[in-house]
């Protein structure tokens, strides 16, 4: 019988995406983005809704400190609104503790989701709780908000167009992946600003999530190899992971205006070109390495 080995994450997502097709005419964007993008009557605006957990031994190391925990946790899921362009609003908080849990460490867990949630005003409002046997576990559920004009989807990438990524890729297992900070102030500005035509958060490793945006739109990438911003090695960038840096496209007419303009520390990069064949090319040559798979 086929496993979820068998097929990989990218493989059952694809699955799962034909079983979950729907008409609801309230729903803009399905299964396939950073997150659903939600009709909700506010007038101007979409509501934003994602969800990513956290597991020990999976996500974090047994030991890691649990504010640590708790900042990754809201973090990630903040990271997927900042790639829609969008604000956090609300968050609800699953957690699943073995029964010898110090009832500190759960504070200690919410002290780092409130942290992080704060740092965006975001409000967490709600969650379950359930015992495991084994490994703990986080879920968090947000909700945002975009205005429509802003909102920035995987798909929108044209021929032609400068590909862009904040910050160093690489090496966030070295300690990144607990600290990171979403970079929902730089997406808010770049939509301010510019025309965004399509944009994700790295989170499986550049490799893979270009081919995201392939598979999510009508083009596909070229990127420079030594304009690869990176901590480590070539490979590390394009195969580690957790980054949380954007990835995104503008018109290449813009790009010069953006690098100008960008207000941020944090760097920000041209690494390579939307291209009409839809496939990830590195210098002019099919990329072959694969970042994170959860089952492959
Ligand atoms: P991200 O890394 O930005 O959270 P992924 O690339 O992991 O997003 O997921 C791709 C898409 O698949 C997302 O739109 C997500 O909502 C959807 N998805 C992932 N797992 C499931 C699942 N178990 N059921 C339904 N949709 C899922
Ligand atoms: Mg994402």
């Amino acid at each position: 019988m086929k496993t979820v080995r068998d097929i990989g994450e990218f493989g059952l997502i694809a699955r799962l995406r034909n079983l979950l097709v729907t008409k609801d005419r309230s729903v803009a964007v399905n299964i396939g983005d950073d997150c659903a993008v939600l009709r909700s009557g506010v007038k101007g605006k979409y509501l934003l809704l994602t969800c990513d957990p956290v597991v020990e031994g999976v996500h974090y190391r047994p030991g890691t400190p649990p504010d640590r925990v708790g900042w990754k946790a809201m973090a990630r899921n903040l990271s997927d609104i900042a790639a829609m362009g969008g604000l956090p609003r609300w968050a609800v908080v699953s957690i699943g503790l073995r029964p010898d849990t110090p009832v500190r460490n759960v504070e200690q867990l919410y002290a780092g989701l409130r942290a992080a949630a704060g740092l965006f005003g975001c409000a967490i409002v709600g969650g379950d709780t359930t015992h495991v046997a084994r490994e703990p576990f986080v879920v968090v559920t947000l909700v945002g908000e975009v205005e429509r004009r802003r909102l920035v989807c995987r798909s929108g990438a044209r021929a032609g167009d400068a590909v862009f990524v904040t910050g160093k890729l690489g090496g966030s297992i070295r300690g990144k992946h607990l600290r990171f900070i979403p970079r929902i102030h730089e997406a808010r500005w770049l939509t301010q600003h510019f025309r965004i035509h399509a944009m994700m958060d790295v989170s499986d490793g550049l490799a893979s999530d270009l081919q995201r945006l392939v598979d999510a739109g009508a083009v596909g990438f070229d990127v420079v190899s030594r304009a690869v911003p990176r901590n480590g090695s070539l490979r590390a960038a394009l195969t580690d992971g957790e980054d949380f840096e954007l990835l995104f496209a503008v018109d290449a007419r813009d790009a010069e205006a953006l690098k100008r303009r960008w207000p941020f520390r944090l760097p920000l990069t041209e690494i390579g070109r939307a291209i009409r064949r839809r496939m990830v090319l590195l210098d002019g040559v099919p990329l072959t390495v694969r970042g994170y798979d959860h089952f492959a």
